[in-house]
């Protein structure tokens, strides 16, 4: 047998008891006449002495195993004279009588420790080693235990899951997608799929009136810090339901996750519509943990001859509580902040409101103090607090104050990472229109149904229709995302005209969809929900990379088994993706 227990179960019960354990050397310490090891596995560190005084040649042994060194020990459980409060074993340790080296190993490249010395392009390469952090291991299983409360919950629910297939056809819409060439039909290709959207509709059809997967998306973007080309998703569809319902059943999925997962009891969800959500906070995903909602400034600061506002679209402020004190150094940082290229402002204007009567701005020259008062009393602002103002056009400025918005919230100290807010926003437009190909997008998807009371506006002022969608939004990170489907082929038809699609186009590319919904199809909606993005949330870390056992990098490269990489000749030619040079 090579264990009788893990390195993170012994306690004093087991005093006396003969053990057998295995594991990886964390560490070895030669005091002369006592040699320490501690030996390590996923489940904690036990400490193992040796005694020269007990047996000379055991102990000499036990000098050898180097780090991460594979061993294997049998001894008696005894309690520590000296117990380590900090370890959960730290009351005990293993007089060894046997040990026996399974296996050596070279020096590990960093160490394997929490705080390791290893930077981030090492540890990927070696991410086998890495994963034997303790620090990295928790939040795999994390991501298991989020994976098995959801599957608890959804099958408690009534959900099937369901899988769809990896390899099906690429289609226009959407993020760029991964193709897989077809070595038995040459020339033609498979596309991994972007989302199981258009399987779990016909699953709908089929009459699997409440369907789920935990499944991987693929999507060949550009890549961000928070991205990877391959994800999972926690994707759901139910027949038969309108919003409410899904937003019912999925707050209460959302809540049950974060009870099971990190203990924590959220609040009730707030809702917002999507129009709320920009104007107040510039963003569709808006972290509604603070308030320091937007100000329309327009009356305030036109008409007093500064033209930068008076020839502005908007403009658009914050008041920052409590900060009008900042210092000339602070001011000019935030300026310099909302100046760099990701922002792009062209300036920042702030009022410092010190006290009644009293108010001091970066535009004084162009207002009295009183029109200045007025404007920090009109925007609800308190002595003592600063207003910071951008202006420009208006989808511009709202961006960009948003970004202000988070940041001062940030410096204020007002995000922390143990409250969570979650917000449903919901009518996004239906549609959103692109000005370089000249032609309306989804906003979400082609196959999302406007709402009910906007059809009639697809006819003429399609960009003015709201759609049956909604995202959750937890902290400011949007979580998930689905909306009400069409099912009736005629509505749908039109859908495609509205996005450009000839007749014979729709019908080549989702011919079978709109196909299958003349053969009953029910009403029916749901949503996705980022996996990896849920693991990061919960577990309270910024990269979703953490959360997964063997991530791509920023360049969409796994560098432990380096990948992507060139094929030879001899598949490019079976793949048909190079002609035989004598053929
Ligand atoms: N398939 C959609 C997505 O991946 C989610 C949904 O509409 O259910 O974003």
């Amino acid at each position: 047998m090579h264990r009788t227990h893990t390195c993170g179960e012994l306690r004093l019960t087991h005093v006396g008891t003969e053990i057998t354990l295995a594991g990886w050397v964390q560490r070895s310490r030669d005091l002369g006449g006592m040699t320490f090891i501690d030996l390590r596995d996923r489940y904690g560190i036990t400490q193992l002495v040796f005694n020269m005084d007990d047996d000379a040649e055991l102990c000499e042994k036990a000098r050898t195993p180097g780090r991460e060194f594979v061993i294997k020990v049998t001894g008696t459980v005894r309690e520590r004279s000296n117990k380590n409060p900090k370890m959960p074993t730290g009351d005990v340790e293993v007089k060894a009588k046997t040990l026996e080296v399974l296996n050596s190993s070279k020096t590990p490249p960093f160490t394997i420790e929490d705080d390791t010395d290893g930077g981030d392009e090492l540890r990927m390469q070696y991410r086998y080693l890495d994963l034997r952090r303790h620090n990295v291991q928790e939040k795999l299983i994390l991501r298991h235990k989020l994976a098995i409360a959801t599957r608890s919950f959804m099958d408690e629910a009534g959900f099937l899951e369901i899988e769809t297939p990896y390899l099906i056809k690429s289609t226009p819409e959407g993020a760029r997608d991964f193709v897989v060439p077809s070595r038995m039909n040459p020339g033609e290709f498979y596309a991994l799929p972007q989302s199981p959207q258009t399987f779990k509709q016909l699953l709908m059809v089929s009459g699997y009136d409440k369907y789920f997967q935990i499944v991987r998306c693929f999507r060949d973007e550009d890549l961000r810090a928070d991205r990877q080309p391959e994800f999972t998703q926690i994707d759901c569809e139910m027949a038969f339901v309108e919003q409410e319902d899904i937003l019912t059943i999925f707050s209460a999925l959302t809540k049950h996750l974060f009870r099971k997962v990190i203990d924590v009891n959220l609040p009730d969800f707030r809702r917002m519509d999507y129009a709320t959500a920009m104007e107040k906070y510039g963003s569709d995903k808006p972290d509604i943990r603070f308030g320091m909602e937007f100000k329309d400034c327009d009356a305030f600061a036109k008409g007093h001859g500064f033209n930068v506002f008076d020839t502005a679209e908007a403009v658009l402020g914050i008041v920052a509580t409590g900060c009008a004190e900042y210092s000339r150094k602070q001011l000019d940082a935030l300026t310099e902040w909302v100046k760099r290229p990701q922002i792009g402002a062209k300036g920042l204007v702030y009022i410092k409101y010190l006290g009644e009567s009293s108010v001091k701005s970066s535009v004084d020259k162009f207002y009295s103090p009183e029109v200045l008062e007025m404007w920090c009393k009109g925007v609800g602002a308190k002595p003592g607090d600063l207003l910071l103002v951008l202006s420009g056009d208006l989808d511009a400025v709202r961006k960009q104050l948003g970004e202000l918005r988070l940041h001062m919230g940030r410096e204020l100290d007002l995000r922390d990472p143990k409250v969570f807010a979650p917000l449903w926003v919901v009518d996004f437009p239906l549609l959103e229109w692109d000005e370089g190909e000249g032609r309306h997008f989804a906003m979400h998807h082609p196959f999302t149904s406007p709402k009910p009371e906007d059809v009639h506006l697809l006819e003429n002022e399609p960009g003015k229709a709201r759609a049956n969608a909604y995202d959750l939004v937890i902290n400011g990170v949007e979580i998930g995302g689905g909306s009400i489907r069409i099912h009736d082929r005629a509505l749908q038809s039109q859908m495609f005209d509205i996005l450009g699609f000839t007749k014979e186009e729709a019908q080549a590319q989702f011919g079978f969809l709109m196909n299958a919904f003349e053969y009953g199809a029910p009403p029916h909606g749901g949503i996705a929900f980022g996996f990896d993005r849920l693991c990061s949330l919960l577990g309270g870390s910024e990269s979703i990379r953490d959360y997964i056992a063997f991530p791509k990098n920023n360049s969409g490269r796994d560098v432990m088994i380096d990948a992507p990489a060139p094929i030879d000749e001899k598949q490019l030619e079976e793949l048909a993706l190079r002609i035989r040079k004598d053929s």
